[in-house]
């Protein structure tokens, strides 16, 4: 996308995932008239991960140990910025989203906020005093640990690293697994609803705990079921126990825990409010 903010969007496009070569190809070509013209000056990316964001490590801008075939130790910064000449910021989809969200979305105006998206993978991103927040790489939310009960769910996990971490449990491949069809096709009344939703809250409520947002946007594919959001929101509050004593909580969950303002463009409008908070320090 080219443009300066959700109401200034000059053109659009989208490509495939393909090899690196032939989509960094496309991305490229699209920028570059852009480019030429002096329109574009910075270039934002959230891409999946994970990448180094570490701007002193000779691999800074490189998709690191993803399993997408390919694509390990992709130099996706360094061709980039040597086809177009342009200050390239990148971050991870899920942090681009999170800063997306706070510069237009549904968190605005707070300090600290989380995205967390449920779909293809599981990713969340944090929101520091306007800043995702980066550490020894990233966030890597999607795979911590949660409790599996397996009377309730006896399926042993689709991720390749965890098996059974949150991703592997609650992500859309991990449906796919479990059913052998896409969590689209099973029914609004099917009782896997309520085994997701409580998967989610036992995640939400676990970063609740760590990090104190002060609000939570939770998007991605699976989030499009709309009967997800009210369970999660009763499960937190009863997994939290009282325990946190904030009116957030307490009084208005429904405007706590949210769906994304920016609707599915929460990550690719990131991605220009990436590059409107790093262009100076490139
Ligand atoms: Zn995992």
């Amino acid at each position: 996308m080219v443009g300066s903010d959700p109401c200034h969007v000059l053109d659009q496009a989208r490509f495939p995932t393909l090899t690196p070569t032939e989509t960094l190809e496309k991305v490229t070509q699209f920028f570059a008239p852009f480019c030429r013209a002096g329109q574009v000056r910075e270039i934002g990316i959230g891409s999946f991960g994970p990448c180094d964001l570490r701007r002193a490590s000779p691999t800074y801008g490189f998709i690191t140990s993803t399993p997408k075939p390919g694509w390990q130790n992709t130099d996706v910064v360094g061709a980039i910025h040597s086809a177009l000449l342009v200050d390239v910021i990148l971050d991870t989809d899920v942090n681009a989203a999170a800063l997306g969200e706070h510069t237009w979305g549904a968190t605005v105006g707070t300090n600290t906020s989380l995205y967390l998206t449920i779909g293809t993978g599981i990713g969340g991103g944090i929101i520091v005093d306007g800043r995702p927040l980066h550490g020894l790489q990233h966030p890597e939310m999607g795979h911590i640990r949660i409790p599996h009960d397996l009377s309730r769910d006896p399926f042993l996990g689709s991720c390749p690293f965890h098996a059974d971490c949150f991703e592997g449990l609650a992500s859309g491949p991990a449906i796919q697994q479990r059913f052998g069809r896409r969590g689209e096709e099973l029914a609004d009344n099917d009782p896997f609803w309520e085994l997701e939703a409580d998967y989610i809250a036992v995640a939400v409520s676990t970063y609740i705990l760590v990090s104190s947002p002060e609000r939570i946007v939770l998007g991605g594919g699976i989030m499009q079921r709309e009967l997800l959001l009210p369970r999660i929101r009763q499960q937190v509050i009863r997994l939290l126990g009282g325990y946190i004593r904030h009116a957030a909580l307490t009084d208005s969950i429904d405007n706590y825990i949210v769906a994304p303002g920016l609707g599915p463009q929460s990550g690719v409008f990131g991605a220009i409010a990436l590059a409107a908070t790093y262009s100076h320090q490139a």
